[in-house]
This record gives structure tokens, sequence and C-alpha cells, in this order.
């Protein structure tokens, strides 16, 4: 049941350190020797703190912005290497009980339709992903506890683990909904979900309150220590984020780390991911309304995220328009969605204006795969680790001693391979293997797997 009521304080996100921070940022913008000591440490690869990250994102010298955008590329490559992962969401139920004032899912619309699928229509629309290619999904509803109990998520989730079409199977199953209990949680662990995904909107609580004026989700406090309940339930990986836009960008930054450097104390690892969300348009939201904030200012949140947290996914998505998709990616970003549509059974029929939001990027899932091909990336569609049962600390433990990325390397061409025979048109077949005969050229070990993928050895976990 929803403890809406709890008000345990979410201590660890501090008004005046963020203010001090702030402060400290700002004094420190034009000190080439404060910027050059958090540059050199930030080229260990271990992260520095918020109040660092800070610094660096107010800096105002040219020069050394130019490094930290270098900085941030060459941490992303070496990390990353040039694996992105692809992901799309499902719009479950745009029943909401909440009045979130920059979504037009708030209670108070009486003009869009209100959704909920069955379990035939989720069948459909995984059905409409997998005929595209997509083999992980974030699920995605509003939060009612009578038309979207929990019980119907555990269903879905099972659902959608279940459906099996053609050659296709989702094989990573993210979540995002609004904050729940310990109980819920320890549910949704159970079911086997990915990441668990919890967008904060704004880390400023006075602020907060004045865009969440009524429903669950008023809560500060409740909403901003869910993600320590979701871990203290045993979900190893959670998704933080913000809704760029809605509030100073500079306080939301501090916020962020200072959620992320909460979890890696109190439960030794670290958010798996970080979504950059800006404020788009919707049916009665328009986006200038809110504050917004520029593309520029959007690369250099990405570039000093990057910087302070290595090992942390980053996750853009068809918000954003390609030009701007094409810049972060080289930034920082390691995970894009695609091929997305947001509304409520949008991929298998579009009857009525539900989206939660406008897209952007609208491009095929083929036209993704093929534009990040000829970008030089690798897409994948890879869920290796969590299905192996690398999450969490394990997951890090491995990635920051570097045992990780051969294997992703690996998986990420099979994955692309597997793609090509079953999904992609004839031109991304032709530039996908291509660009694994290239990588194959010094890698003979791959040769072997990639022959028992096409002899249809589908035992192969990836
Ligand atoms: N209802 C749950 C919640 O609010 O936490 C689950 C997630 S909701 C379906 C997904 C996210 O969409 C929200 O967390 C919010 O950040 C984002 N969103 C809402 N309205 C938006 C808008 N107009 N533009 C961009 N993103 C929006
Ligand atoms: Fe509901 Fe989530 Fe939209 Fe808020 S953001 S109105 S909680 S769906």
């Amino acid at each position: 049941m929803y403890n809406v009521n709890s008000n345990v304080p979410a201590e660890f996100i501090s008004h005046s350190e963020i203010l001090e921070t702030l402060k400290y940022a700002e004094q420190n913008k034009g000190n080439i020797f404060v910027i050059d000591s958090i540059i050199a440490k930030a080229r260990l690869k271990k992260g520095i703190s918020h109040r660092e990250a800070a610094v660096l994102l107010e800096c105002e010298i040219s020069e050394k912005n130019a490094e930290i955008f270098a900085l941030a590329s060459k941490i992303k490559r070496e990390i990353y290497g040039d694996r992105i992962v692809i992901f799309a969401p499902l719009y479950l139920s745009n029943y909401c009980v909440n009045s979130c004032l920059y979504c037009p899912y708030h209670v108070q619309n009486k003009i869009m339709p209100r959704i909920r699928l069955s379990q035939e229509q989720i069948r459909s629309e995984v059905a409409a992903l997998q005929e595209m290619g997509h083999k992980r999904l974030a699920l995605e509803m509003g939060e009612d506890p009578v038309n979207n109990p929990i019980d119907y998520l555990l269903e879905s989730i099972e659902t959608v683990y279940g459906v099996k079409h053609k050659n296709g199977d989702i094989r990573r199953v993210n979540v995002n909904i609004a904050a729940t209990e310990e109980d819920d949680y320890r549910k949704l662990r159970n079911a086997g979900i990915g990441t668990y995904i919890l967008f904060q909107e704004t880390y400023h609580s006075e602020s907060y309150k004045s865009l969440h004026p009524k429903g669950p989700k008023s809560n500060y406090d409740y909403h901003t220590s869910a993600m320590d309940r979701a871990m203290r339930a045993g979900i190893d990986d959670v998704g933080l984020g913000v809704l760029f836009g809605l509030e100073l960008y500079r306080y939301e930054f501090a916020g962020l780390l200072m959620h992320a450097e909460h979890l890696e104390a109190a439960f030794g690892v670290g958010p798996h991911t970080i979504s950059v969300p800006r404020i788009k348009d919707a049916g009665g939201i328009n986006a200038r309304d809110f504050g917004g904030i520029s593309d520029e200012v959007f690369a250099k949140l990405v570039a000093c995220i990057r910087i302070a947290v290595p090992y942390t996914g980053m996750i853009v998505s068809t918000r954003e328009s390609v030009a701007c998709r094409e810049r972060v990616l080289e930034l920082g970003i390691s995970q894009i969605s695609g091929g997305s549509n947001t509304n409520v059974g949008g991929y298998a029929s579009n009857e009525s204006d539900t989206s939660q939001f406008y897209i952007d990027d609208t491009r095929t899932l083929d036209e993704i795969v093929d534009w990040l091909i000829g970008l030089k990336y690798v897409p994948s569609f890879c869920t290796a680790c969590y299905r192996e049962g690398r999450t969490g600390e394990r997951f890090m433990k491995l990635s920051k001693s570097g045992r990780i990325s051969d294997r992703c390397s690996l998986n990420a061409l099979i994955t692309l391979k597997e793609y090509a025979e079953d999904y992609a048109s004839r031109s991304t077949k032709r530039h996908a293997e291509e660009l694994i005969q290239r990588e194959l050229s010094d890698k003979a070990v791959l040769v072997d797997y990639l022959k028992r993928v096409e002899n249809g050895d589908r035992d192969i976990r990836f």
C-alpha cells in the first residue's frame, strides 16, 4: 500500500549544501588552478564530487571548456567503447491521480482519453516491438492505485517476457513507475525487472511542491527516498533522472550528483543509469511555459555528468533531435531509445492522442541502427549482464576493472548480427555486416561465436 504520509526527510539532498556548491562554483568558474586540479583528478576516471563537478559545469574559460568536452569524450570511449545500447518505452496506462503540471496525464486533464492496455493489447504491442527488433523495454504508466495497481504491472511484466513472436523476445524489462513501498519493490524485483527508473523531476523541494500540487507524488520526501526503498528491497540497478527545464539546471545537476553519492555511500553502489530528459510539448502542455535549457547547456550537462560518474550509464530519449542526440552520444550517452511511441497502445494501433510528450526523433529503429553504424558506433541489443546476474555492485566491480568491456564488444556484435539477420532492411544489413567484418579482422575469436549464431545456436545468451 502507498504510505504517502511518510515524512522521512530525504536529508541527503541538502538545500543549503546545494546553495554552497553553487556559490563555490560561481567563485571558481574562472580559477584556472582549481579547474586544472579538478580536471587532473577527473582524468583518473574515478569520478569527482558534486562540488568539483559544479565548478566544471560553471567554468567560463573557453580553452578549459574544450578540455572538459574532450575529457568527457575520452572517458566515454575508454569505458563504453563504441557500443550504444538501444531500447524502447512501452506505455501501459495513462490513468493517473497526480497533478504534475508538466505532464498531460495529470488528473485534471479531462480531454485526453484514458486507456489501460489489456494483457491481449500488451501482447500486440510487444509483438509490434519485436517485429522492429527490440529486446529491451522500459514500461511506463501513471500512478493510480485503483486502475494501475501493482498486480496489474506484475501481470504485464510476465506477459511481456512471455511473448515470443517469430525470432523475437524481450530480454530485459525496465520499469518506470511512481515511488512506492518496499514491499512493491520486492515484488518487482521478484518479477525479474532490470532497472527501476524514477525521475526526481526537480531536486528543489519548493519548486517540487508547486509543480506537484496534489496526489501522492506531491510528497517530496517520499518521492526522493524511493530509490533507498527500492535498493533495500533488493533492486540492484536503479536509474536516476531530472526533468531538465523545470528548475535552474545548476541546482538540479548538484542534486542529481548528491543523490548518486548518497546511493553509493549507503548501498555501496551508485545508480546504474542517469537519464537526462528535457521538458517537451504535449497535449495541453507548452514546454515554453517552463524554463527550458539550451542545446549548449544540455551538452555541457551531459559532459559533466559523464566526468563525475564515469561508470554510470547515461540515457537520452527520442525527446531530443537527431543533431542533439549525435552531439551527446559523443559526450557520454551510452543508451538511447529508438522507434519510440509515447502513446498508450501506439505501436500496434494509434487511435487517439495519448502521447505523454511529442518526440523529436521520429525515425524508425532501422534508420537509427543505420545512423549509428554510419557514425561508427556499434548498436547493441545486448542484455547479458542482467541475464547472467551481473547487476548492482557486481556489475560495477567488473566494469571498473575493465573486465566487462571485451565481453560487451563481443555481445554487441553478436546482437547486431542477430538484428541484421532477423530485422534489418537490405542497406542496414549490408552496413552492419561491413561493420562486423571490420571489427572481426582483429578479433579472430569472435568468428567462432558468430558462426554459432549464424547456425542458429540460440543458447548463446546475450
Ligand atoms: N508516472 C510515473 C512518474 O511520474 O514517476 C512514471 C514515469 S512517467 C510515465 C515518465 C516521465 O515522463 C516522468 O517522470 C516525467 O519526467 C516525464 N515527463 C512527463 N511529462 C513530460 C513532458 N511534457 N515532457 C518530457 N517529459 C515528460
Ligand atoms: Fe502521472 Fe507521472 Fe505524468 Fe505525473 S509524470 S502526471 S505521475 S504520469
